[in-house]
């Protein structure tokens, strides 16, 4: 999927490419936000923007190369799964060699909140003192695991996602699948995320069995119909999460802030059910799925975990009524 062409309009990216313009290009910068695949793109698009020698990025011999992961000023980290104590020597190495072809040597470093304390203090080293026409370009989905003395020494960005219509057009080839316009309104305006909803199969599955909860579980009587024996660890926390978002929109729209309800093909469903809920008792649901939550990780099994939250959710159901 290649949507460097939007990232391009961004306003963060609009931002580099005018501080390259004004020869005002930091020594290092910290991108973050919740989507790897998004921030993948944005590191390879920033490297195009300060080595390429024209205005913006195109197809030129530079941008190929990094592109395809062949620039020998672009050095790429981490070598394996996470950063490690090695891969920190390796860029302290790196970034003390002159660049070959250009003005610029460039260090991109991957998902950095996934590495350890030790690994992030030997980078710290390079970070204080970075050798003259070194870019250090990293990344994290959770700024809070970047130590704050790392932090501290770079410029920190935070990666905006894509509005509905960018979106759309970014995925247009795949609007006619059937559940495109929920993937959509499950992505937060994130590649990854879309690409994940779009291809798993699961995502559907579970959006259906928390849809029914919320809509149809009236009875313990009924409630046989919705057990699921082999629920997978992935299914089970995909449930809560819809359920969650269910929920709050349903509290949302008791409330009258219906602007601000995410799952909006929902809408008219979750009108009637909020007729016939206080918020009290809402809010008592939204409590123990959040409980339940806390639990999966436990020692007790996913399918007995799932029975008493469906039984818990319709005790708070009965008592309400
Ligand atoms: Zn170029």
């Amino acid at each position: 999927m290649n949507f460097q062409k939007y990232l391009l309009n961004q306003p963060y990216i609009q931002n580099i490419l005018h501080k390259k313009v004004n020869n005002e290009i930091g020594s290092g910068y910290l991108f973050s936000c919740q989507d790897a695949v998004t921030l993948d793109e944005v590191l390879t698009t920033c490297a195009k923007i300060i080595l390429c020698k024209n205005s913006t990025v195109d197809n030129c011999p530079t941008c190929q190369k990094i592109q395809c992961g062949s620039h020998p000023d672009v050095c790429v980290y981490p070598k394996k799964d996470s950063f490690s104590t090695e891969d920190s020597q390796g860029v302290i190495d790196d970034a003390n060699k002159k660049a070959i072809l250009g003005e610029y040597k460039i260090i991109i470093i991957k998902n950095l909140d996934n590495s350890s304390e030790q690994s992030q203090n030997k980078l710290l080293k390079i970070l204080e003192t970075p050798p003259k026409n070194c870019i250090f370009l990293i990344s994290t989905t959770n700024i809070n695991k970047v130590l704050p003395t790392v932090r501290s020494r770079l410029l920190k960005v935070e990666v905006t996602p894509f509005d509905e219509k960018t979106l759309c057009e970014i995925f247009d080839s795949f609007k006619n699948i059937e559940d495109f316009s929920l993937a959509v309104e499950y992505s937060n305006g994130y590649v990854g995320e879309m690409q994940k909803i779009l291809t798993d199969a699961d995502f559907i599955k579970t959006y259906n069995i928390a849809k029914d909860i919320v809509i149809s579980l009236k009875s313990s009587a009924n409630i046989v119909n919705y057990l699921m024996p082999k629920i997978t660890k992935s299914q089970f926390s995909n449930i809560i999460t819809l359920l969650q978002s269910m929920y709050m929109d349903i509290a949302y729209v008791k409330i009258g802030k219906t602007e601000i309800v995410k799952n909006k093909s929902l809408l008219q469903h979750f009108l009637q059910i909020s007729d016939e809920f206080s918020l009290k008792a809402i809010v008592e649901i939204v409590k123990r799925i959040n409980e339940i939550n806390k639990k999966q990780y436990s020692n007790v099994t996913q399918a007995l975990l799932f029975e008493s939250l469906l039984t818990s959710i319709l005790e708070v159901k009965y008592l309400c009524k």
